[in-house]
């Protein structure tokens, strides 16, 4: 039985063209700064951002973190909505490894008001930690993959421009918010400190991603790179992928998010589902209604073959990508509406 993957996009794997590039890539040791395919993509990655200058980490994950300890001290405090990533799934790392306190704000569909973000900035008093840090999301996965246009998160960084707060965006799924938007990402990153994003993800490559920032930013995140033990010398062989996921695949996110409305249009006439939040991109969160417990869906889907993700007590998660066939997309609907 052929299975159905919507677990998530970074499921997916290097197309044929792509391992070819992977074969012939130049390399170098980018720890001495010589591999040429790493320069290339790090230069691709800052100009389509509009930053001056990029690193390729191994993660996202790493390069939040690395973002985080760059611009705070220990001992200082970054707000984050409480359902971000970089809160909820990056296994405590901004205690552990920045030493800094996390402030967490309720937010509404992933983000909090500018009134709460105003609130919660520390004023200047021996008795506390100093808010040297916010971070945002966009998409922002746990809100089912909604989008922010660059007028919904501008009162936010307005706030920490005038409070002298530095900001940084987890993009993991930035062009998938730019394709939805239909703008480049540059626009949606400029008044961002620092971004982050992820190849490995809808855009196809098989590992890494890329902070982006000022040169003396990126000057000190490639060193806390080193701390982390993410230096990856002949790592060019990644970074060709890399640089074909961002020539090419970025044309076919808007496919993806066209598969996802399939999906969320075929939810709402459910029985036994219905969707928690409106599709913006390429992630589907569905509301099971019936009375089994969501593992025990999770595991009749398997058997018919369809994986997803459970995503709380009730909900699921479906994520479309590069391979997940248009057909697969109705079998998968097919296949919810049965159990
Ligand atoms: C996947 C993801 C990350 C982290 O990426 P990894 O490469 O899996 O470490 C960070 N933020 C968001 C919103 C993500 O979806």
């Amino acid at each position: 039985m052929e299975v159905i993957d919507l677990r998530s996009d970074t499921i997916t794997r290097p197309t044929e063209k792509m391992r070819q590039v992977i074969a012939g890539a130049e390399v170098g040791d980018d720890v001495y700064g010589e591999d040429p395919s790493i320069n290339c993509l790090e230069q691709l990655a800052a100009k389509k951002l509009g930053k001056e200058k990029a690193l390729f980490v191994p993660s996202g994950t790493m390069a939040n973190q690395i973002a985080a300890m760059v611009h705070t001290s220990p001992g200082d405090e970054i707000i984050t909505e409480i359902t971000s990533h970089i809160f909820l799934y990056e296994a405590g790392g901004l205690g552990r490894l920045g030493g800094v306190q996390t402030h967490v704000l309720q937010g509404e569909r992933g983000l909090f008001s500018p009134e709460a973000l105003e609130g919660a900035i520390r004023g200047e008093n021996i008795h506390f930690p100093r808010t040297t840090l916010v971070a945002f999301e966009n998409t922002h996965n746990r809100a089912g993959g909604r989008v922010f246009s660059p007028e919904e998160l501008a009162p936010h960084l307005e706030i920490c421009r005038q409070a002298g707060i530095k900001t940084h965006l987890d993009g993991a799924r930035i062009f998938n918010a730019a394709v939805a938007l239909d703008i480049t990402p540059d626009l949606l990153v400029q008044d961002f400190d620092s971004v982050s994003f992820c190849l490995s993800k809808g855009l196809g490559a098989p590992v890494g991603s890329i902070l982006c920032g000022s040169t003396d930013f990126i000057h000190e995140a490639r060193r806390v790179r080193k701390i982390l033990g993410g230096g990856m010398r002949q790592g060019g062989i990644l970074a060709a992928a890399g640089i074909m996921a961002l020539e090419e695949a970025e044309a076919r996110l808007a496919r993806d998010h066209r598969l996802a409305r399939i999906l969320a249009e075929a939810i709402e006439k459910m029985d036994n589902f219905q969707l928690e939040f409106p599709v913006e991109s390429n992630i589907v969160v569905g509301k099971y209604l019936g009375a089994q417990k969501i593992g025990e869906v999770v595991a009749r889907l398997k058997e018919k073959g369809l994986l997803v993700n459970a995503f709380g007590p009730s909900s699921l998660r479906l994520v479309t990508h590069q391979d997940v066939k248009e057909e697969e997309v109705y079998q998968a609907a097919e296949i919810m509406g049965s159990i």
